[in-house]
């Protein structure tokens, strides 16, 4: 890697960016990048020659349906202050973090690159999916109006270390692994929302993590690239696994008057395994047990 120490990561504690080399300077949430002073502020002073903008308002199912003003106000600003100081000061690459909440709700599957704005996003989420799609919107203007080589990626479902753990408004990995931990501790039922029938495709932390540097340094076109595993898997499997690798003895309640979300949403990562027929992706079961023993020896500092 040329350029790490020019390069700045926002949301640089978060799951994809806590995975990203050490050689990159990393900010966290000490930044308010909603506000344009702070982000220009950062940004001329740092005087980064790349970006990874990780930064953003998530949440899993809970989060995005509770807090749907604030995903839209935080997302929208975070993302155009942060791609409009890097234009002003010069940022000569910009690696943005979309997520394939941005893609239509009724549109024919595989997902592809091309198939953004192709209809309305799942009701769940239009909020974060609308502020997100105009993250490549304002990409895509500044590469036609300003030349500037700034490209976005999608990630599927991320999990890992470092993750947010909690229990409403976490991603549907780390919140059940916090459930199943505390349902094993004080012997109660694991309570998982929804039916166990939705699909969905992971992808370890650590494999954005590399994938992300490959595209800060090879990946320099206009339209976003998807970083999937392209593997669906449901979530009654996920909960199965779960409860192996935490040795929960005790009972699963599938709680029916919680929302299963959008069924499925499977992606083709083709463009991806264009570029990197070889890039081996970490199984579902290998990154589920990693994340959790890292849960249990970090619960007290974890975020939750
Ligand atoms: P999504 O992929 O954007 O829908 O986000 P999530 O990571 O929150 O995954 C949601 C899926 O997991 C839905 O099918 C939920 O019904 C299911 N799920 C089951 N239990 C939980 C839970 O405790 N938290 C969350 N967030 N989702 C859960």
């Amino acid at each position: 890697m040329k350029n790490n120490l020019n390069t700045l990561v926002t949301g640089g504690r978060g799951l994809v960016g806590s995975s990203l080399s050490e050689d990159m300077h990393k900010v966290n949430s000490d930044f308010d990048l909603r506000d344009k002073s702070i982000t220009d502020k950062l940004i001329s002073s740092l005087s980064p020659t790349s970006v990874v903008h990780c930064a953003a308002k998530v949440g899993g199912l809970g989060g995005n349906m509770n807090m749907k003003g604030e995903f839209f106000y935080d997302n929208i600003m975070i993302n155009t202050n942060v791609i409009e100081s890097c234009r002003k000061y010069g940022v000569e690459k910009l690696v943005c973090f979309l997520s394939t909440c941005v893609f239509p709700d009724d549109v024919e599957y595989p997902l592809t690159e091309k198939k953004i704005h192709l209809g309305e996003p799942h009701n769940s989420n239009y909020p974060y999916a609308y502020a997100k799609r105009m993250a490549d919107i304002q990409i895509r203007a500044y590469r036609e109006q300003y030349g500037l080589n700034y490209v976005s990626v999608i990630p599927t479902n991320i999990y890992g270390p470092n993750d947010n753990f909690n229990l409403k408004n976490g991603h549907v990995i780390p919140s059940l692994i916090h459930k199943c931990y505390l349902a094993k501790k004080n012997d109660t039922d694991f309570k998982v929302w929804g039916s166990g029938k939705p699909l969905r495709e992971f992808i370890y932390s650590e494999d954005v993590a590399k994938l992300t540097e490959w595209v800060l340094e090879n990946y320099n076109e206009k339209e976003p690239i998807i970083l999937s595993t392209s593997e669906e898997i449901s979530i009654k499997e996920v909960v199965n696994l779960i409860v192996k690798y935490m040795d929960f003895k005790g009972s699963v309640v599938w709680q029916d008057d919680k929302p299963d979300g959008q069924f499925r949403k499977p992606s083709d990562n083709s463009k991806l395994l264009s570029y990197l027929p070889d890039f081996k992706f970490t199984s579902i079961e290998k990154g589920l047990e990693k994340t959790i023993d890292w849960f249990i020896n970090n619960y007290e500092s974890s975020r939750k």
